[in-house]
């Protein structure tokens, strides 16, 4: 830094990930002197690398297999299909990654106005860091950092091998067995996909039902669903101790009444994320954090109020489309210097099992909890022309409303939960009515009908009602059924 302090930058972002890439090109286009420092030799975080992209590819390779395996429900003849090669598999997640890396390359963000540097930064002090030797200062800071595994103190796992999301895209080969640990997003969708493969998969959850964050009934429904399929579940179950027998590794899993053991090949730790916080010497930075993450206010400033933090860094939703938002909020309160907030009320969430689980707003758990009064209607699949006709009849849609009869909240558990939701994310960002969604033309056939069949669920046994058929008789002389019993 220089003595008129004067910053060499106007905005400094640690972390090339969901997050720190749209602060980083906002800034950069707005004309801020901008930085982005990144530690991996690339850009673009877990997302691309480790997370989002691979497991989707992943998923979709797996669906295929699942759709072969099956190809007696379409009416196609059965077929022996040989074992997977997972080096073929990985090599098509890999081309997949290479095709995005190019948006998130060091060219574009240079020709966008933004400067890159990879390497590990390190506070100085609230405006300066140490990167490579060299000191760097900047008026502003953004702390997007990610998170990584959460790996948990069981007895025997720091001397038991085991493999996290860094690992399972790049396997070279398909384990016979696996065990998971864990019944999240990342658990549920990883262990679909092997199962699909041909893994002998086990999910051991410490909770009573898996994705916890979901409602029960819709979690149960996924998980039954997986179970037909081949994929064992352990609820209630901890894993207290794993021991590593060379081919294989023995977990003792502590059950609710029992306390059984389990040998896998594979041994995958999906128990959650822990926010990257270590290496940066926050406390000379005078950043304030706990084990979940940096602590932000609304609008994302952390407790040095030109030092920002946005993504997973922060702990609250581990999301790429919340850290890109986030990302956007910084941009307002950094550069723009206009106040905002975050609201997450609208925030939707997907887990890309199949069928798909997606959500927006409260569900009927965070609707108890905040002791909101509701109503539940819910429209099935199998009632969804487009649906059968796909061979795709599991799930159905749910939807709360308020005391006013305003929607609280969407869970949809079906095919392309995650596509249908964003009709949602339109009604209720866009205050649209239930009326309006229900009397708007879907294209037939269509899954997207489903959401205006539910909104339509609530509406029917209002304007097809006993009074409003006695008001129409009398004012117009109907006449009446003219087939089974009269209900006047
Ligand atoms: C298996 C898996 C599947 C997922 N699937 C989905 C999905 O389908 N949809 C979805 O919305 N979300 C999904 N997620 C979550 C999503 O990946 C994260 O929420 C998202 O990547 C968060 O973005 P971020 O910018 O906060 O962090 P990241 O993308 O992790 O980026 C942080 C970057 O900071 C860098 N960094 C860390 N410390 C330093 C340092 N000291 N100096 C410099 N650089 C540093 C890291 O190397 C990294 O590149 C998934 C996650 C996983 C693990």
């Amino acid at each position: 830094m220089n003595m008129a302090n004067v910053f060499d930058y106007d905005i400094g972002i640690i972390g090339a990930g969901a997050a720190g890439l749209t602060v980083a090109s906002g800034a950069a286009q707005l004309g801020a002197r901008t930085l982005l420092i990144e530690k991996e030799d690339r850009l673009g975080g877990d997302c691309l690398h480790y997370g989002c992209v691979p497991s989707k590819t992943l998923i979709r390779t797996a669906h295929v297999r699942h759709m072969m395996k099956n190809a007696r429900n379409y009416g196609l003849p059965e077929m022996d299909l040989p074992p997977v090669d997972f080096s073929e598999v990985s090599s098509r997640i890999k081309s997949v990654i290479d095709i995005i890396q190019k948006h998130d390359s060091v060219e574009r963000f240079c020709s966008l106005g933004a400067r890159v540097e990879f390497g590990n930064a390190e506070f100085v002090d609230d405006h300066e860091i140490r990167l490579n030797g060299n000191r760097i200062s900047a008026k502003a800071w953004v702390l997007a950092t990610g998170s990584s595994p959460f790996i948990p103190p069981v007895q025997g796992l720091e001397i038991t091998p085991y493999i996290t999301n860094k690992e399972i895209f790049s396997l070279d080969r398909l384990p016979v067995s696996m065990a998971i640990m864990g019944g999240g997003p990342i658990a549920i969708e990883m262990a679909q996909a092997f199962s699909r493969l041909g893994t002998k998969v086990t999910v051991i959850q410490r909770d009573g039902q898996v994705l916890s964050r979901e409602d029960k009934d819709m979690a149960d429904a996924l998980r039954s669903i997986m179970a037909s399929e081949g994929v064992k579940f352990m609820l209630n179950a901890e894993v207290t101790k794993v021991r590593d027998l060379g081919s294989e590794r023995e977990l003792t899993v502590k059950c609710s009444t029992k306390t059984e053991t389990l040998k896998a090949e594979t041994l995958l730790v999906a128990t959650g994320r822990a926010p990257n916080v270590s290496g940066l010497n926050l406390e000379s930075a005078g950043v304030a954090y706990s084990q979940r993450g940096i602590e932000t206010d609304e609008r994302l400033r952390t407790s040095r109020k030109h030092i920002y933090a946005a993504g997973d860094s922060t702990g609250k939703y581990l999301f790429t489309h919340a850290a890109g938002y986030e990302g956007g909020i910084v941009v307002s309160n950094a550069i723009f210097r206009l106040p905002r907030k975050a609201d997450y009320t609208n925030l939707p969430w997907c887990t890309y099992s199949d069928p798909e689980l997606a959500s927006i707003g409260l569900n009927e758990a965070r609707a108890m909890e905040r002791g909101m009064k509701y109503t539940v209607w819910t429209e099935k699949f199998s009632a969804n022309d487009r649906s059968l006709a796909e061979g795709e009849r599991e799930g159905m849609v749910k939807m709360l409303l308020d005391e006013k009869e305003r929607p609280l909240g969407i869970q949809i558990l079906g095919p392309q939960a995650g596509e249908l939701i964003s009709e949602w994310v339109a009604v209720m960002n866009g205050g649209v009515k239930l009326t309006t969604l229900a009397g708007a033309i879907h294209p037939y056939p269509t899954l997207g009908e489903i959401n205006k069949r539910v909104a339509g669920a609530y509406l029917t046994p209002k304007i097809f009602s006993r009074r409003v058929r006695r008001g129409l008789r009398f004012f117009f002389n109907l006449k009446g059924r003219a087939c089974g019993p009269d209900l006047k």
